[in-house]
């Protein structure tokens, strides 16, 4: 079996890094290299502010690095000495109507780009591994190109072991992974076993499957489908609930009992957003058409029009709720980061609601626990919300001040165990609460003095 001493990891974003953290900590014998163009990011994972937050990864990085983790700006020196090569680099989706499909397609730029690096640079017989989410038969196209630019002598192997971290729980999912998929083509066998002989250190080996490459590349894609497919699904029978007077905390519980559905994502919200699911959702549809698959194509694409459907709904119940005029409306938003643990913003649902109201003239103080000021502002300004109404806040106590409306939009635990009661004090009267999530307990703020409007529940001031 070939022995893996040394493996670099190109791309150090919210996979790579994490990933590495990890894998270091459970391989002390095996050197990991973390290697990016982005030299600025490069230099705070090597400082004590790292570029991303994910619980437990600060503790983690500060005991391996230096010691078998390191992180590098120079992508060709760590290369050069891998006996495998992680790609993680980002999969951005292209120019829409490019390819004549109408559609974006998905961006292999980075990929490819590594792909040379390595054919270039890699020693003979190192393993490459796709790591970052990709169409079926990227794999082909990578193993094109180490064959068209590597050494005659290059044999490099391709695997297929795509990411199923969630942000907010990385360390944790990457020490429990539910499930390690390596993809490879016939006569991989050596190199998938020598991937899997790295992660059976740590995961259980019933947890830790083979199949063949293109499985591989399409169980991810059709993983984060299945559980877009799922918020969206609780999402159109939240709306239904709006209507009908039902409650979806409700309904979701008695859908979920049913073992065959089970529990777990199921809880209705204003729409999901964050850097995967959309993204991957669209490449999934741009595959099915580049296929010829339009009915399959259009299924999946309803999952998105229902994901935007719902966070568009949840705008026009706000706008009802606090009158069609909402020039100079000063209005609190807890919580900008995609979902909670994470200060990821990308994708965000929270910024499509910020720069709605932003557009009717409202006045926004916001406060995220984890996403800095200028990143809020910034990712308003790129969605052209007019920035003058806003302003950004150290507390949800600060946000709240004079506020007519509080927004929940990022479901933190912080905002659930907020002194409501205070708050409500702070606010301008009659007082509106907004909950996008279904942290927060209606009844007791109805007590407070509050009016509500929740995400899966009809509310006398926005459904009547
Ligand atoms: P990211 O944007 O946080 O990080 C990617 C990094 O790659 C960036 O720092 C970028 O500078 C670097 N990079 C790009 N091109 C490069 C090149 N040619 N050479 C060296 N470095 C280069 O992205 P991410 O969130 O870590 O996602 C990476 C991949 O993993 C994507 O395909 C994504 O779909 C997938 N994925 C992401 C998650 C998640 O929760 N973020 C989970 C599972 C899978």
């Amino acid at each position: 079996l070939p022995r893996i001493q040394q493996v670099c990891c190109i791309g150090a974003g919210y996979v790579g890094g994490p990933t590495c953290a990890v894998m270091a900590a459970q391989c002390p014998d095996v050197q990991f290299a973390v290697v990016d163009t982005d030299a600025a990011r490069i230099a705070a994972w090597n400082s004590a502010a790292l570029p991303i937050y994910e619980p437990g990864l600060e503790e983690l990085v500060g005991r391996q690095r230096g010691r078998n983790l390191h992180f590098s700006a120079d992508v060709e020196a760590a290369v050069r000495t891998a006996d495998l090569v992680l790609l993680a680099v980002n999969t951005p989706l292209g120019q829409p109507g490019a390819d004549g499909l109408g559609m974006a397609p998905p961006g292999l730029r980075s990929v490819e780009a590594c792909a040379r690096t390595v054919a270039r640079t890699a020693k003979p017989g190192a393993i490459i591994v796709e790591k970052s989410t990709v169409l079926c038969h990227t794999g082909e196209l990578i193993a094109r190109i180490l064959q068209d630019h590597g050494p005659p002598d290059g044999r490099f192997q391709v695997l297929s072991n795509p990411e199923f971290l969630s942000e907010g729980t990385a360390v944790r999912d990457l020490l429990r992974p539910d499930r390690v998929i390596i993809g490879g083509q016939p006569g991989s066998e050596d190199a998938q076993e020598a991937l899997r002989a790295l992660y059976a250190r740590w995961v259980p080996a019933e947890r830790i499957v083979t199949m063949g490459m293109w499985s591989a590349e399409l169980a991810k894609l059709a993983s984060n489908a299945l559980l877009a497919q799922r918020v969206s699904s609780i999402n159109a029978v939240s709306a239904v609930c709006e209507a009908v007077g039902a409650d979806i905390a409700e309904v979701a519980r008695g859908c979920g009992m049913d073992s065959r559905i089970g529990r777990d994502f199921l809880r209705a919200s204003i729409g999901f957003g964050g850097p995967c699911l959309s993204k991957d959702l669209m490449g999934l549809v741009w595959l099915c058409e580049s296929l010829g698959l339009h009915d399959v194509a259009t299924y999946w694409d309803q999952v998105l029009r229902m994901n935007d459907a719902q966070t568009a709904r949840f705008v026009r119940r706000i706008v009802r709720a606090l009158g069609p005029d909402l020039s100079g409306a000063s209005v609190a938003v807890l919580g900008f980061a995609y979902k909670a643990g994470t200060g990821d913003t990308r994708n965000t649902p929270a910024a499509l609601v910020c720069g709605e109201l932003l557009k009717l003239g409202a006045c926004l103080a916001v406060y995220d626990p984890k996403v800095p000021e200028q990143q809020i502002r910034d990712y308003l300004v790129a969605g052209r919300a007019p920035a003058t109404g806003l302003r950004v806040c150290a507390s949800a106590y600060e946000a709240v001040a004079g506020a007519r409306a509080v927004l929940v939009l990022t479901p933190w635990p912080e905002f659930a165990a907020l002194d409501w009661a205070r708050a409500h004090r702070l606010m301008a009267h009659p007082a509106l609460a907004v909950d996008g999530h279904r942290i927060l307990d209606d009844r007791a703020l109805e007590l407070l003095g509050f009016s509500t409007v929740s995400v899966g529940v009809r509310s006398s001031i926005a459904d009547s």
